[in-house]
């Protein structure tokens, strides 16, 4: 069956970057029938809040990804301690001394060297003796995987054929001298043990792969597929990775994008399919395929939410945004018209407070001189009120009759005159919304 995760490490709130990865692998389950887990990694306990595991669920909620359960790697610790037992047995875990700095002099060295800066393995030279010796100096060491130098090769969903030489990386630290375990060996015994079978990340993780495939194989388990999407850049081609903060899900929220806007644009951009606003998540679910995203770089731009979001909302019936629009003041009797006359005004629903203060207070009049007199022709002739549907219609065709003016000549300045706007919603939705024609004097 397919089984999917999203594993974020709960350091922060998730950004458009993390739901890119959420998204496919929420989708890749869905499609299938299959399994979608939220794994928090959460094995560094200096770094993890629990808050950010708080926010993170709250976050997917309000998109509507729904996970089939939760898993954490803190309450898994003794999986992944036995399966460094293995790896150590098996020979392909050794202890390593050596200090950040001495790494660094190492790294330096080989890159002046025009080498790659891959660990030279010193430490499998070090006697029994000769370790002691270093653990009583310096404490334990760091435990690192020994990779088979051969070639990694796997067909990514996105990148295609991958082939890396194992050789040109640097045996991976699994356990730090503190006993921490880090993620690399903990996603791969969870990803063995909860069967999953598709794994999408950033293609910041392929190196990743590589070893992780290794460990895999080592640890007798089943590769999963693997597919790494490229990262995702501003507008203009330029990194994101510093932005990223402020591209957090509960900041656009906050801003008023509508989650089907942002799940729409996030599961189309970048592959070969166009975005279009879905008004289902089941619209995504039928269309997504990996396979049509491509490795270049993907252009974010936040600006594209907006339209999105506005043509979501046009979208909507009044039942679906009725707390907004009693929110915005709107006297329940009134919602239904207002909702007709706003909805196609608006970019998000907090434009709907501007709309509802101009239909209970009426504008300041916005009256050019040469319109003087026609407007008071005009306003001598709009009827006491209440207004309907038609109200806009036959005044204006009274008007016409009486001043001769028609088109724009006539409509503008009587909108303007209303509104104290040149544009804004149809006139014969909006007048009988009008609790005050401020023109009227
Ligand atoms: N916690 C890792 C991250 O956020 C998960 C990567 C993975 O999907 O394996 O980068």
């Amino acid at each position: 069956m397919t089984t999917t995760r999203f594993a974020p490490s709960p350091t922060g709130y998730i950004h458009v970057g993390n739901l890119r990865t959420a998204l496919m692998n929420y989708l890749i389950a869905r499609k299938a029938g299959g399994t979608f887990i939220l794994r928090i990694d959460d094995t560094d306990p200096e770094r993890l809040k629990e808050e950010y595991v708080d926010a993170i669920k709250q976050d997917l909620e309000w998109l509507g990804l729904h996970w089939d359960r939760v898993e954490r790697q803190s309450e898994r610790l003794d999986r992944y301690a036995e399966a460094a037992d293995k790896l150590r047995e098996m020979g392909r875990f050794y202890e390593a001394f050596e200090t950040p700095t001495e790494l660094d002099l190492k790294r330096k060295k080989q890159l002046n060297m025009g080498k790659p800066p891959v660990y030279d393995r010193a430490a499998l030279n070090l006697s029994e003796a000769e370790k002691d010796a270093l653990r009583a100096e310096r404490g334990n060491g760091v435990w690192r995987f020994k990779l088979d130098h051969e070639r990694i090769e796997w067909n990514d969903g996105i990148l295609g054929d991958i082939s890396i030489d194992a050789a040109s990386v640097s045996d991976p630290v699994l356990i730090r001298g503190d006993g921490q375990v880090l993620y690399t060996i903990a996603s791969v015994v969870d990803d063995t043990e909860m069967g999953v079978t598709d794994v999408v990340r950033g293609s910041d993780h392929v190196t990743n792969t590589a070893t992780q495939i290794q460990i895999i194989e080592a640890l007798g388990g089943n590769c999963p597929r693997f597919a790494h999407h490229s990262l995702l850049t501003g507008p203009q081609g330029e990194a994101l990775s510093k932005r990223l903060g402020t591209l957090a899900l509960r900041d656009l929220r906050e801003q008023g994008v509508q989650p089907m806007a942002l799940l729409s644009l996030m599961a189309r951009l970048g592959s070969s399919d166009p975005v279009e606003l879905r008004a289902e998540m089941a619209e995504l679910i039928e269309g997504f395929d990996i396979n049509r995203f491509g490795a270049a770089p993907t252009k974010f731009d936040v600006q594209d939410l907006f339209p999105l979001t506005a043509k979501h909302l046009q979208s909507l019936p009044l039942a679906d945004v009725a707390e907004a629009v009693a929110d915005a003041g709107v006297p329940a009797d009134l919602a239904e018209p207002f909702w007709a006359m706003a909805r196609e005004n608006i970019t998000t629903l907090a434009d709907l407070k501007g709309w509802w203060e101009l239909c209970r207070d009426g504008a300041e009049p916005l009256i050019a001189d040469e319109d003087r007199d026609f407007i008071a022709e005009a306003i001598a002739l709009l009827p006491e009120g209440p207004f309907d549907g038609e109200t806009w219609g036959t005044w204006t065709k009274a008007v016409k009759e009486a001043t001769g003016r028609k088109g724009k000549g006539l409509f503008m300045p009587l909108r303007k005159a209303l509104t104290g706007m040149e544009r804004g919603p149809e006139m014969a939705a909006l007048l009988p919304l009008l609790q005050v024609i401020r023109v009227r004097g």
